[in-house]
């Protein structure tokens, strides 16, 4: 399989440097050149298998000769053993026809666990064969951050540094960054957004001469591997609920896209999805953009729900690739635009286009509460404002069809909000008790790209 950028230029690549490498050259998005398909029967076949069967047959063809199949299987197996929950994202149900898929029996309680364990393998694999040092730079909005620490920590060829907004991520969230003492881990606190912090990491990308020199690579969700494992419990979910027997829809929280996009991607290969519905919180610029075609930037406006404050959803990139029938000089141009006026106007053919495979909603600061106190007082389950934004705009869209709404965290890491809705304050399960015993271990940087690349450069050679 061969993977080419949503804005045409840069080389095509394998699945492993596609992976290794993060961000194409001409500062697009990699993508696979094309979808494999699965047909009834073959999703037919995957019931009763388990998660990492699943993940295996789901995900080796994208994977081409890149991996043997038992280095793909091998990484799978150790990528999921650190999960608490056997059935790894299990479902349950709040409603009539209403599930939650559960993502956050992970290492560090977010889905983001899912996709970073597995790179994380097999960028051992892959560094291992070619006796090659990296840097991974990360941005985070809280929960990447984490994930990709608990991934990378320890590792012999690879330095992991983490780009997190000061002040607007969970305490949980951050003492998970700043707690693990493994000298190649290194948390930088920005002073600004996490716009900020995901412009600079891409402003490091697009310095050739930087990005050579530290072996720079990226584990953010354009990171095509991520949205590749991402795409695996679509299909778990749907196939126990009926597939390819009976259609299944999907809400899901969304920020950054790639959680969604990667549905759209597990629709493409031909699982039954009916719908697909992002749920944005008041930092809603893709509902905007669905609703008005208008894609504009405004201030991010910090909320209960912080995993999902952006304002740029670097993503949705690729849905615009797909949307304007794989062009990526139109793709540049709309970027080019972005880049220089804040915003672009997606043409009507395109947004057709998005409006077939994906509808939206958006949900305030007070409804969000008022949801998470709904579901504790019907259900006696604490859900976590990221889902409880999610539950509300699937609310909106049951039918006939089942809807699993997708639960991206666990409420005990974001303990506030989910008190100031229920009066209780959920518990960290037992492997994370101690968090806040740890020392911290942060350092404070400007928003400024000389001074971060400096510090990058500093502590990659420090260890
Ligand atoms: C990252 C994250 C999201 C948003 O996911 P995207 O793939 O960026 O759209 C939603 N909820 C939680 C808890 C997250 O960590």
């Amino acid at each position: 399989m061969r993977y080419v950028s949503t804005r045409g230029t840069a080389p095509v690549l394998g699945f492993d440097e596609a992976m290794l490498t993060g961000l194409a050259r001409d500062g697009g998005l990699y993508v696979p050149e094309s979808l494999p398909r699965l047909t009834a029967d073959d999703i037919a076949a995957l019931a009763g298998h388990s998660y990492e069967d699943i993940a295996f047959r789901v995900m080796r063809p994208f994977v081409g000769g890149a991996f043997t199949d038992a280095e793909l299987q091998g990484a799978i197996l150790r990528a999921y053993t650190g999960f608490d929950h056997a059935a790894r994202a299990p479902l349950s149900q709040i409603g009539a026809n209403h599930f939650l898929l559960e993502l956050y029996h992970g290492p560090t309680l977010a889905f983001k666990d899912f996709a970073m364990q597995v790179i994380g393998q097999l960028f051992q694999i892959a560094l291992a064969r070619g006796g090659r040092r990296i840097t991974i730079v990360g941005a985070t909005s809280g929960d990447t951050g984490s994930a990709a620490i608990e991934a990378f920590r320890g590792l012999e060829n690879v330095d992991v540094v983490i780009l997190y907004p000061h002040g607007r991520v969970s305490d949980v969230q951050r003492r998970q960054m700043t707690t693990p003492s493994e000298a190649n881990v290194h948390a930088l606190a920005i002073d600004g957004t996490f716009d900020d912090a995901q412009a600079r990491l891409k402003d490091m990308f697009n310095d050739f001469t930087f990005r050579d020199e530290v072996g720079l690579a990226g584990v953010n969700s354009i990171n095509w591997a991520r949205v590749l494992a991402q795409v695996v419990y679509y299909f778990t979910a749907a196939v126990s609920l009926g597939a390819p027997h009976r259609p299944v829809s999907f809400t899901v929280p969304t920020g950054n896209f790639g959680d969604i996009y990667a549905g759209s991607i597990a629709k493409a290969m031909g699982l039954p999805i009916d719908r697909l519905v992002i749920a944005t919180n008041q930092n809603d610029i893709l509902d905007r953009c669905l609703t008005t075609g208008r894609y504009q930037m405004g201030a991010v406006a910090p909320s209960i729900s912080p995993s999902m404050d952006i304002q740029v959803s670097s993503n949705f990139e690729r849905a615009l690739f797909d949307a304007y029938g794989r062009d990526g000089r139109a793709v540049a141009a709309l970027m080019d635009e972005l880049r220089a006026t804040g915003g672009f106007t997606v043409s009507q053919g395109a947004l057709q286009a998005l409006r077939e495979r994906f509808a939206s909603g958006r949900v305030s600061e007070d409804e969000t509460l008022e949801t998470i106190a709904r579901v504790w007082d019907t259900t006696g389950r604490a859900i976590c404002p990221h889902t409880a934004v999610g539950v509300q705009v699937a609310e909106a869209h049951l039918g006939r069809v089942p809807m699993v709404t997708l639960a991206t965290a666990h409420p005990a890491k974001f303990p506030d909000a989910v008190e100031r809705a229920t009066g209780v304050s959920p518990e960290l399960p037992p492997h994370m008790a101690t968090l806040f015993a740890r020392d911290e271990r942060v350092t404070r940087v400007p928003n400024d790209l000389a001074a971060l690349q400096a510090m990058v450069r500093e502590r990659r050679r420090a260890c």
